[in-house]
């Protein structure tokens, strides 16, 4: 789960890290008068995606009657007259420092990252950038990132810095997140540290451990986010994101989904969905996949349907007898392939090759090896 910056700066301050004062602001909403005295003020949009800065989404304001002007250039920029501001003090900052703390999946521990030249150009910038590893069952100290930080930070900044960035993997831990992203990190004029952006996102698996009802601002911003068929998708019991693409793709779990995408992709094809399991909700949902998979289908950059099916015990003969009723239910709107793999207790009433038999009969193409069945679809789009 994605954090608005709102929420990811009410995180922050939880754990005692410096934020600016900020207000949010509803659409329609006059400046805070609480804001008045502020020295300066920056009017930033509240959405899940970064790169605010760049798109014109962050504003800093001289003074408060800037406001207004400020307010309506950020929401011509974006389709969402409804999007929240958030109003916030400008903080003199006398350096830029980019700080995250991160899962390393591969390294299997988290990961401190830091570099002396945060801000927008992150990317560019980040020559000198410092990669830490954290044992999570150990976190390191101050002290022991501390040569680390002073590799690439001033000498009076690296014991301060190190001092500070030593608890982020910590709350990282303790709040489940799979990133917390602090740029800037403005160093002050006296020398303090404050957050004056936060992109974080909590492992929606340990959603459990914490309170359903916080962070009401990023659940209503993600739940906005969602396409009508998204939407609907959730409802039946799975996960739908809609991709930009040409070929609406069935499958089932995050793994085989990806693998599939990069399949087409490598055969020019691109996928116009991605589906995965959602945590909690009934572990057979393929009819519900093959009903929104027909609704996306009818739109018109749809060139086909591409369904791959991996079962281990479960019955193959009941899923292609679903499979077909579906198929001849009504007429397809696109051209459909199938990919069927099978484990051996799964095919006690029917082989794969039988499977494969029943669904050509239909005029289906349908295959066991996944490769074969993207390039059968590429071929019938004229793609290779
Ligand atoms: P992003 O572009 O979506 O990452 O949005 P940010 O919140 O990081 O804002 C973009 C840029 O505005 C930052 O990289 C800073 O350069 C600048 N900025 C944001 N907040 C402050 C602030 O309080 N003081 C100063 N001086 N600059 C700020
Ligand atoms: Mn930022």
């Amino acid at each position: 789960m994605r954090l608005a910056e709102y929420d990811g700066k009410a995180l922050l301050r939880r754990h005692g890290l410096a934020v600016p004062r900020s207000m949010l602001v509803q659409a329609g909403e006059q400046p805070p008068k609480e804001a008045a005295g502020w020295s300066g003020y920056f009017l930033k949009a509240q959405l899940l995606e970064g790169g605010r800065g760049k798109s014109g989404l962050v504003r800093r304001l001289q003074n408060l009657s800037e406001f207004r002007e400020a307010r309506r250039l950020i929401l011509a920029t974006l389709d969402d007259a409804d999007t929240p501001l958030l109003l916030e003090e400008a903080v003199p900052i006398v350096q830029e420092i980019f700080a995250a703390a991160r899962i390393d999946g591969t390294g299997q521990r988290l990961e401190l990252l830091l570099a002396p030249e945060g801000g927008e150009n992150i990317e560019q910038s980040a020559k000198k950038l410092a990669r830490i590893p954290i044992d999570v069952a150990a976190p390191a100290t101050a002290e022991e990132i501390f040569p680390a930080v002073s590799r690439i930070f001033a000498h009076d900044l690296a014991a301060p810095l190190a001092r500070y960035a030593a608890r982020l993997p910590d709350i990282a831990r303790k709040e489940d997140l799979q990133l917390l992203e602090i740029n800037p990190l403005a160093l002050t004029k006296d020398r303090s540290f404050v957050a004056c952006d936060a992109k974080i996102i909590r492992d929606e698996a340990a959603d459990f451990r914490h309170d359903p009802t916080e962070f009401s601002l990023s659940r209503t911003l993600a739940e906005r986010a969602m396409t009508g068929l998204e939407r609907a998708a959730r409802d039946l019991g799975f996960q739908l994101v809609e991709t930009d693409g040409n070929v609406v793709l069935v499958t089932s779990g995050a793994g085989l989904a990806m693998m599939m995408m990069d399949l087409l992709a490598d055969h020019g094809l691109r996928a116009a969905s991605f589906m995965d399991n959602l945590r909690n909700a009934r572990d057979e949902t393929m009819n519900e996949r093959l009903k929104i998979a027909r609704l996306l289908a009818t739109r018109p950059n749809i060139k086909a349907i591409v369904f791959q099916t991996v079962i281990a015990s479960r019955s193959l003969a009941e899923r292609i007898d679903a499979l077909i009723s579906w198929i001849t239910a009504e007429p397809l709107p696109k051209p459909l392939f199938v990919g069927l793999a099978a484990g051996h207790a799964a095919t006690r009433r029917m082989s794969p090759e039988q499977a494969i038999d029943k669904l050509r009969a239909l005029g289906v193409p349908a295959f066991t090896d996944p490769v074969a069945l993207v390039r059968a679809a590429a071929q019938a789009l004229g793609k290779r």
